[in-house]
């Protein structure tokens, strides 16, 4: 709580009682001794308290700071609660204007949510999406996004394809030049069974896997990872429908005639991408942009640096913020977060952040005598306090316990197992923080 202007804590002062001041911001800088020029200053300044200043540690506050009788123990002490007060100001609205940026402090209408989609690409499914259906954005939509999706789908505005480290995503049709830059991966020297497959697609495409080991005699475990290596190199599409197994297989230049594989470096198309990611993200540093994209850190920094370097972004602490939005953010008032998410580990913010939560995800669940992998991570007030945890299989699996970080968990109990049971279709967890529930 802010309650003086130099980062001194009015609230439990002796002062306050036994010479009846009453406290430099009630009082315009007026404490029971008189003028204090450092609140008078501040208050001209405009500010609400000395971390707001471009100057501090100014002269003046490093005075009052280090005075031999009314200083600080240790000295300094009040100039670091005011930078804390600072970060924490910042902290807190980054974190509002994400969850304004994400659509998770109000629903995206459709037209909002094509941006949003087109900024998570690659777009990953999560469990509670249907089998061959595209992903949904969970929690972010103000419409049946099953259905429209579905709908691109079938249009192919919506494509799927082996994207970041051989991963399964969805991008949209128009925007493949863009994330072939980033992932293809191209094979130098094919393999005589890629080239039979590859051939047999072309001559007889669509083939089923099915078609695929009867013309050829190969085991399906021998096709697939063929299948998946020819994906990654985006000579092969894989056209799929709801409930659909048989999975259609393409040559990608036959279904994708216009789409230019080299449209884009990687270079160019990470500095199409990136401040997108940005935009969502608010404020992120060069980890969380590996983490989301998986690519090499180095390449990231290369194109942060550029983008600095233009005026795109700004860097700040050890990341960056889009120019426009570090210029905005001193006056933005943020919205006071109240809200629970169990998010996914496809999700973009758990996306973004993963190194970092797996290793919070070890603390949380330190000395658990059952199983407990994270299911899905609690976005609590738009930031990571917990997990739900068990053992995830295909079918019935185990939802053992919620962990959870916050001093007041019990108090949030309910709504906790509420945000919990809705993307678990209303299982009830064996425990909450550790505790039977009955
Ligand atoms: S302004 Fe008054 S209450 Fe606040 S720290 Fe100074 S003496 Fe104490
Ligand atoms: S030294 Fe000045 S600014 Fe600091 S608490 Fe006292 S009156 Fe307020
Ligand atoms: S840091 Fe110094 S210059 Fe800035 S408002 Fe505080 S007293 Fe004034």
């Amino acid at each position: 709580m802010i309650d003086s202007r130099c980062g001194l804590h009015c609230t439990g002062c002796a002062y306050k009682t036994s010479c009846g001041c009453g406290g430099c911001i009630e009082t315009m800088g007026h404490p029971f001794h008189g003028e204090c020029p450092v609140a008078i200053c501040c208050q001209e300044k405009g500010f609400e308290h000395c971390g707001q200043c471009p100057e501090i540690p100014c002269a003046l506050l490093t005075a009052y700071s280090s005075d031999p009788e009314q200083g600080d123990t240790p000295h300094g002490t009040r100039i670091a609660q005011c930078q804390k007060w600072q970060e924490d100001s910042i902290r807190e609205k980054i974190v509002s204007l994400r969850m304004e940026r994400q659509c998770l402090g109000g629903k995206a209408d459709e037209n909002e949510y094509l941006c949003l989609y087109r900024d998570m690409q690659p777009v990953r499914n999560v469990y509670w999406n249907g089998f061959g259906q595209p992903p949904t954005l969970s929690f972010r939509a103000a419409f049946d996004d099953i259905d429209f999706n579905r709908r691109r789908q079938f249009d192919r505005k919506l494509v799927k394809g082996r994207f970041d480290g051989g991963n399964l995503g969805w991008v949209e049709a128009e925007e493949m030049p863009l994330f072939l830059a980033l992932y293809r991966k191209p094979i130098a020297f094919m393999s005589f069974e890629q080239q039979r497959i590859l051939d047999l697609i072309e001559q007889m495409g669509p083939v089923t896997i099915h078609q695929i080991k009867e013309e050829t005699g190969m085991l399906v475990k021998q096709i697939t990872p063929i299948l998946h290596r020819l994906q990654e190199a985006f000579l092969i599409y894989e056209d799929q429908y709801e409930a659909d197994w048989e999975r259609g297989w393409y040559r990608f230049d036959e279904m994708f005639p216009d789409v230019n594989s080299d449209a884009y470096t990687r270079q160019e198309a990470l500095r199409i991408v990136l401040p997108r990611f940005a935009y969502r993200m608010v404020w992120f540093d060069a980890a969380m942009a590996k983490s989301f994209y998986r690519l090499p850190e180095k390449e990231i920094r290369t194109a942060t640096d550029a983008l600095t370097r233009e005026g795109v972004f700004t860097a700040y602490g050890n990341g960056f913020m889009l120019t426009q939005d570090a210029e905005a953010l001193p006056s933005y008032s943020p919205k006071k977060q109240r809200s629970v998410f169990a998010v996914h580990r496809n999700d973009m913010l758990y996306r973004a952040e993963e190194p970092r939560l797996k290793a919070l995800a070890k603390q949380w669940t330190a000395g658990l005598s059952y199983d407990c992998e994270p299911l899905q991570y609690l976005l609590i007030d738009g930031e990571f306090h917990g997990a739900s945890v068990g053992h995830f299989r295909n079918g019935p699996y185990d939802l053992n316990d919620v962990v959870c970080d916050l001093a007041d968990a019990e108090e949030r109990r309910e709504k906790i197992i509420a945000a919990v049971r809705q993307v678990n279709f209303g299982k009830i967890p064996l425990r909450f923080m550790g505790k039977r529930i009955e």
